[in-house]
């Protein structure tokens, strides 16, 4: 017989839907949790796995590529892309299984199907009803395109991207955000030729001007074209490949477009707005607590306003977990959520931006930045990028911002200086290994203190 009552229904088994069932189920309580998919959702199907499986194989063709630079001898033949995707999916499945083992181990009661909220605490999945003491609406996110541009054929989007079976010569990628500067990084490893638009003034617009300058710069040397500050007007496709025209009159012919114009919140379809849960432009509104306007409902991840992150959902599913469960926890600070940008070269930050910091504490505020060019670990790697603090006057560091291969390595330590709200003075006495890239940190610590080493004036 089907068990319809729980202590909590999830909808929706994503990072931020599965991360919710687990720590529920480890603190006792019952869970039913409901996946029309595959459990483990965007993240682990169509997102950050699968395309960090492709960025390693583009460092490796680069490696090989620029053997002869450290004395090794190695031949560069091509991309296999039959070979890349199979190690690619071979990932993918492996974390699956490991993820239905969890939830097998965790006894959450997973319901496949599409399940709707039909309000108060109930979801109906194929004429049957859940009810729990708690819902968790976490239905995700899926990938927007522009008014009037359709997807379909060579006009694709990450979902598409991500299942290639081959390498094209030409691509447009329109967004130069996180995914779109990901692909484009992807791609040109694998030897194409890569345009990116970005309506916005500069590539990941998101992040301190540093990062976007640094990355600029990196992606100039690559030979990764990008036009920013310019608007995409259409986009014609037919057997022979893509014409995208741009508000600069200029046309781009290419083999495909990547359509990377940032992702919308699945909200509809699933009852919400009938139910009475509030939405604003798609988004599921909470307060902080995660608490939608409808009592015992919450919700958690990319159908939240704000950053669209897998870790974000992970700690919004536990946090309400503990909710739940009477624990008290502690409210998520948005500004200490890590971001990195897993491109060629990385981009990695937490906390405010200078333009960020400066909004809040005014123009006293204090930054430095450390050039990778005196970091013998990044010289090693032949990476080259920095380290950028961002300090409120008379205050601890409230920013931190990295460019460089590797550096998503170093967000950790970056994440937790932020969130411990340390002063230079804390962190400058921590011994960092030699050599190490965390050394920049270090170093950038040691400077913002007054003590700089490895710095040249
Ligand atoms: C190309 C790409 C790369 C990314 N890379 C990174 C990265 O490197 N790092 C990072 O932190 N984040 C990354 N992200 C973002 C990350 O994937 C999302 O932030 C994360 O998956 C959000 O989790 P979620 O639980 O909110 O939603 P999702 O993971 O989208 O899960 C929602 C789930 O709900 C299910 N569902 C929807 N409606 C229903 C219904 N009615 N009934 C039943 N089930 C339903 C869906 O099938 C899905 O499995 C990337 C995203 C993309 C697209």
């Amino acid at each position: 017989m089907t068990d319809t009552s729980a202590d909590l229904v999830i909808l929706g088994g994503g990072s931020g839907g599965y991360a919710a069932a687990f720590r529920a189920a480890e603190l006792g309580l019952s869970v039913t949790l409901i996946e029309k998919d595959k459990l483990g959702g965007t993240c682990l199907h169509r997102g950050c796995i699968p395309t960090k499986a492709l960025l390693h194989a583009a460092e490796v063709a680069d490696e090989t590529r620029d053997a002869e630079a450290v004395g090794v001898k190695a031949a560069f033949e091509g991309i296999d892309i039959a070979g890349v995707n199979k190690y690619k999916d071979g990932i993918v499945a492996r974390l699956y299984k490991g993820l239905q083992g969890l939830a097998k181990a965790h006894k959450v009661n997973l319901v496949e199907g599409s399940g709707t909220f039909v309000g108060g605490t109930t979801v109906e999945v194929d004429g049957t009803r859940y009810t729990g003491k708690n819902v968790i609406l976490a239905t995700g996110s899926y990938s927007r395109t522009l008014p009037g541009l359709e997807l379909g054929g060579r006009i694709i989007a990450s979902e598409q991207a991500l299942s290639l079976d081959y390498v094209p010569k030409k691509v447009v990628v329109l967004g130069g955000g996180v995914i779109g500067v990901e692909f484009a990084s992807v791609w040109a490893s694998f030897g194409v030729d890569v345009t990116i638009v970005e309506a916005l003034p500069r590539l990941v617009p998101n992040e301190d001007e540093f990062a976007s300058k640094q990355l600029e710069r990196a992606f100039r040397r690559r030979k990764i074209a990008f036009k920013t500050g310019v608007k995409f007007t259409g986009a014609k496709q037919d057997d022979n490949g893509v014409s995208v025209s741009l508000e600069s009159g200029e046309t781009i012919e290419a083999d495909l477009l990547l359509v990377a114009v940032g992702r919308g919140p699945n909200s509809a379809g699933h009852g919400y707005e009938e139910a009475g849960v509030k939405i604003d432009r798609g988004f599921v509104l909470t307060d902080e607590r995660l608490r939608t306007n409808l009592p015992n409902v919450y919700a958690v991840g990319d159908i939240v306003p704000g950053l669209q992150l897998a870790h974000r959902g992970f700690q919004q599913g536990i946090f309400v977990a503990e909710e739940i469960a009477g624990q008290n926890p502690r409210v998520i600070d948005e500004s200490g959520i890590p971001r990195v940008t897993y491109s060629h070269p990385e981009v990695a930050s937490v906390g405010l931006t200078e333009s960020q910091a400066k909004d809040k504490y005014g123009s006293d505020v204090t930054t430095f930045t450390y050039d990778l060019g005196g970091n013998g670990k990044s010289q090693i790697l032949k990476t080259s990028g920095g380290v950028k603090l961002v300090k409120a006057p008379d205050g601890p560091v409230v920013g931190v911002h990295m460019v460089g291969d590797r550096v998503g390595e170093l967000i950790g330590e970056a994440q937790l200086i932020y969130s411990w709200e340390a002063f230079p003075e804390d962190v400058a006495p921590l011994i960092h290994a030699h050599p190490t890239q965390t050394e920049a940190l270090g170093e950038a610590f040691l400077a913002l203190a007054g003590k700089p080493l490895h710095v040249h004036s």
